[in-house]
């Protein structure tokens, strides 16, 4: 989109002990001097390996992010990481919304919503994520979904700074299916006119990332695709030859 800059974020999901660091600094390595020219790049790694992730990035172009956190800044929350631990370990951003955050636990829009502004909250950029199931796809109703989630998800007093959102549909995430082209074309209109609604004023500047099995043999389409603004990177994230390839798209 013009006068956006794109970004390519990788999440990493539950992999990653020490020993993957090595593969972080090579991302790092392969982005300064190439395509940090042209594209912003993000990790999100699991909280355990954030302090050390964005010690190994250290003041690069790569930045580090959660995927998730809680609402609250602290509390009786056992197992769950605030938006303010995650800025202390280094974070710059969080994804929230995540779909198998959906699923595996039970997250609804209010939840997302709620955990948007607990990212604000603690000066993080919020991911926000959404995207229609195969069976609404199959049912016709893709657009209405992503209505619903976009205005159920994304807080009032979202800015082109402070938010990102990611279209990623589910039945896409890890399965090596991608929606076609003019298919990934309605969508990103579609929700660019829905942030609209949601953003007054900052819809034309919001970044709107495509998710799901992106890899370098088809970052290339998919990323020009108009209202296409980057990427959110699963699988193919966590090897450097693969998420440099795709940053290399651009
Ligand atoms: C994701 O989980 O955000 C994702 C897009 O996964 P993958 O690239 O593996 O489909």
């Amino acid at each position: 989109t013009p006068g956006i800059r794109p970004l390519v974020a990788g999440n990493w999901k539950m992999n990653g002990t020490s020993s993957a660091l090595a593969e972080l600094a090579a991302i790092a390595e392969g982005f300064s001097g190439g395509p940090e020219a042209n594209v912003d790049a993000l990790i999100c790694v699991p909280a355990t390996l954030l302090s050390r992730a964005s010690n190994t990035l250290g003041s690069g172009m790569v930045k580090a992010g959660g995927q998730d956190c809680h609402a609250k800044e602290s509390g009786a929350h056992t197992g769950d990481v605030s938006s303010e631990m995650l800025k202390d370990a280094g974070a710059a951003y969080v994804i929230v919304g995540h779909s198998e955050r959906r699923t595996d636990h039970a997250e609804t829009d209010d939840v997302v919503r709620s955990k948007a502004v607990a990212a604000w909250r603690a000066g993080l950029v919020a991911i926000i994520c959404f995207g229609e199931t195969e069976a609404e796809r199959r049912a016709g109703k893709t657009l209405e979904v992503l209505s619903r989630q976009i205005a159920g998800s994304i807080p009032n007093d979202a800015t082109a700074e402070n938010t990102i959102v990611a279209y990623e549909p589910v039945w896409a995430i890890g399965s090596g299916l991608t929606p076609s082209v003019a298919d990934v074309a309605e969508a990103h209109a579609h929700i660019r006119s829905e942030l609209k609604k949601v953003m007054a004023g900052q819809a034309a500047k919001t970044r709107i990332l495509y998710g799901g099995s992106v890899k370098p043999a088809n970052a290339k389409e998919l990323m020009a695709v108009e209202n296409v603004d980057g990427a959110l990177v699963g699988g193919a994230s966590l090897k450097a030859s693969d998420f440099l390839g795709i940053a290399e798209a651009y």
